[in-house]
């Protein structure tokens, strides 16, 4: 579900993303909202902002001119936010979802984020093979889909170093 649109600190429509990215964006003061739901409030613990439709970062972001982000481990941990395609806990490790040993490839579509012992568990077998179901569907981030999810990963640097190295300086 991606129903809030993500503008560039410039205006430019970069992508789209869930309500809750589009929150902890506008929490962590990354972006300012600039068109809400009338009338609609996010309202838990401490927070209570309008429902954003429209934000807008508040630093210009350059995003590389590509039409897919290069495959990374790191970039498919960033991607499944960590959690596990397998039992959603917290995943450190990337399981090819037809294992290597099947001819299974490195590549976006093919990996996602696992928890060791999940990873371990599966070994060798398909998700069918081993009666492990994934929770979500990996998918291709777009440069800028990937650039976002760094920003919402928690991660310390807003740009992965992947990212980053395809990246121009800023002017
Ligand atoms: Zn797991």
């Amino acid at each position: 579900m991606r129903e809030t649109l993500v503008l560039n600190a410039s205006f430019e429509p970069l992508s789209t993303v869930t309500l809750n990215r589009a929150v902890v964006l506008v929490l962590q003061d990354k972006a300012v909202v600039e068109q809400s739901h009338p009338g609609l409030r996010v309202r838990a613990a401490a927070v209570d902002i309008p429902v954003p439709r429209v934000i807008r970062l508040c630093r210009y972001v350059r995003v590389p001119f590509r039409r897919q982000a290069p495959w990374s481990r790191r970039g498919v941990l960033i991607r499944d936010q960590h959690r596990c395609a397998y039992c959603g806990r917290r995943a450190t490790t990337v399981d090819h979802v037809v294992p290597r040993a099947q001819g299974g490839r490195d590549g976006w579509l093919n990996t996602v984020a696992s928890c060791a012992e999940d990873n371990h568990r599966k070994a060798d077998r398909t998700p069918e093979e081993a009666g492990m179901p994934l929770l979500r569907q990996p998918f291709i981030p777009s440069p800028a889909d990937a650039m976002l999810l760094a920003m919402t990963s928690g991660d310390r640097s807003e740009l992965p170093d992947w990212l980053a190295a395809g990246a121009a300086p800023a002017a």
